[in-house]
């Protein structure tokens, strides 16, 4: 196993730390949230400590998309959520503050008053977009 012995979800892999688990198996692992943003928040982390999405090697992050997705329908049918938003962030700038990679399932509900992404009503200049385009693929 790949571990850094300063990360606090490599401390709850090797139980030194509590956490409130969903699921685990050899290769991944489901716990509860902390701090929820809403009744069943969870985070679902490979065992590996891998930083980010740039760092996971394909294989283990198809077998952790499964386990997302198995964790995920068992949130809905027992919680009885009326949706869910998977989110996983990286990197500082955008807002990952533990660098071990990790998916977060958050339960919704209709009209909980929660966030939503913020879509800006200014529309592109097709102009612009052609431009990222051309440094994106060039
Ligand atoms: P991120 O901002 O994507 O890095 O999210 C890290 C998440 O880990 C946050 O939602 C924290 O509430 C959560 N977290 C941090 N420490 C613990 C812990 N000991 N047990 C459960 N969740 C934790
Ligand atoms: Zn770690």
């Amino acid at each position: 196993m790949i571990k850094d012995d300063k990360c606090i979800f490599c401390k709850i892999i090797e139980k030194s730390i509590p956490s409130k688990i969903l699921f685990e198996n050899d290769k991944n692992l489901a716990f509860l949230d902390i701090f929820p943003v809403s009744k069943g928040h969870t985070i679902v982390i490979p065992k590996n400590h891998y930083k980010n999405l740039e760092e996971i090697p394909n294989n283990a992050l198809s077998e952790l998309f499964e386990i997302v997705k198995k964790v995920s329908i068992l949130i809905h049918k027992k919680l009885k959520v009326d949706g869910y938003n998977i989110l996983q962030n990286n990197f500082r700038a955008a807002g990952q503050v533990v660098n071990h990679y990790h998916v977060h399932i958050i339960p919704r509900w209709n009209e909980d008053g929660k966030f939503k992404l913020y879509i800006p009503k200014k529309q592109a200049k097709e102009e612009e977009l052609n431009q990222i385009l051309r440094i994106i693929k060039e």
